[in-house]
């Protein structure tokens, strides 16, 4: 492959999410493939900032691929917003004979690599790796999928327990504005309902529908996604549900950290490693400033400012499955 590029850092920023480092592997072992260096910076833009650079080889990245977490650990870096952090960032990559970037994050990660590639012409290539699925440009982002079979196995053991004592419980689940593991992972669980802020399903709703079924069912398990504005979203519900259903014995558990970590589920893995391995060959052959995705089946490629958009709206069908399914 013929190339410019000599020496590739790679490295994971924002919220970690399981998969990254099968992706860390396979864009550290193409590299090396095709006779290219590469480096990891250790906790994203904070190491480029300080200069925490490890030389990377085979082994590096052996026995990894199974882990969740970040081998390169990861950060969120305020530093990086001001012109004098990159800045800084940039004269440690230039030291260090640094010329091509591949990072491995979400949205604010790519809002960030995009200044940065722009204001110093420097070719970076994209990986999403985040749990919440909301970047436009792929089907799935890796962390994904393991973090709502979390999800589905975390609420099936719940079930046990409020079939058990007919409890109703509301389980709040991460996913920051757009809700898809709160509405995806309410399918494969067989939730009552699922409510997510700022989608078209309120409150009334969740009332109607509870309204519908009490009579015949005595437990209940409503899925709900978490309010990033102020928190608390499920606790809310909770409260309102206790106030109109005073005959239902209402818990809430919020399941929290526990979705970030764990092993990453092959569809993780594979998907890393097919975006891991497209990132260096494309970055090789001169594309930058994207971000490289899966749509349907195809690796895709989008830059990096439309990859930010969300623009992708709560899916009314995936809706309307919870609602005929819970009858
Ligand atoms: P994620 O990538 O998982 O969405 P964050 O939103 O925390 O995580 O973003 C990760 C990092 O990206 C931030 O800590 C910051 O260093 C960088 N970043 C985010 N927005 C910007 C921006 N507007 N300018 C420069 N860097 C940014």
């Amino acid at each position: 492959m013929k190339t410019e590029i000599k020496k590739i850092g790679v490295f994971t920023s924002g919220g970690d999410a399981p998969g990254m480092n099968a992706a860390i592997r396979a864009v550290v072992r193409t590299a090396l493939y095709h006779k290219v260096e590469v480096v990891g910076i250790m906790k994203g833009f904070e190491g480029m900032i300080s200069g925490e650079f490890m030389d990377m080889d085979m082994h590096s990245v052996a026995n990894t691929i199974h882990r969740g977490g970040t081998i390169l650990k990861t950060s969120r870096c305020p530093e990086f917003k001001t012109p004098e952090g990159r800045k800084k960032a940039y004269d440690n990559l230039k030291a260090a004979h640094i010329d091509a970037l591949i990072a491995i994050g979400g949205d604010g990660t790519f809002v960030g690599v995009d200044i940065f590639g722009k204001e110093y012409k420097m070719p970076i290539m994209g990986i999403p790796g985040t749990i919440d699925n909301d970047l436009y440009g792929t089907d799935f982002t890796i962390g994904y999928d393991t973090a709502i079979n979390t999800v589905v196995n975390a609420v099936d053991k719940i079930r046990d327990t409020a079939e058990s004592h007919d409890r109703l419980f509301i389980v709040e689940v991460m996913g920051r504005d757009n809700g898809l593991i709160a509405l995806r992972s309410a399918i494969g669980v067989g939730a009552d309902s699922v409510l997510i802020p700022d989608s078209k399903r309120d409150f009334d709703f969740l009332i109607k529908r509870l309204e519908m079924g009490r009579r015949y069912k005595s437990s209940k398990i409503i899925m709900v996604g978490e309010d990033e504005e102020d928190g608390g979203f499920g606790m809310r519900i909770g409260e309102m549900v206790r106030e109109k259903f005073p005959n239902y014995d209402t818990r809430v558990s919020v399941l929290g950290h526990l979705q970030r970590g764990g092993k990453p589920t092959c569809m993780d893995r594979v998907l890393a490693s097919r975006l891991g391995v497209s990132s260096v060959e494309q970055l090789l052959k001169g594309r930058k400033g994207e971000m490289l995705g899966l749509v349907h089946g195809n690796v895709a490629y989008t830059p990096f400012a439309a990859a930010v958009k969300h623009i992708e709206d709560i899916n009314d069908s995936m809706l309307k499955i919870v609602e005929i399914l819970s009858l």
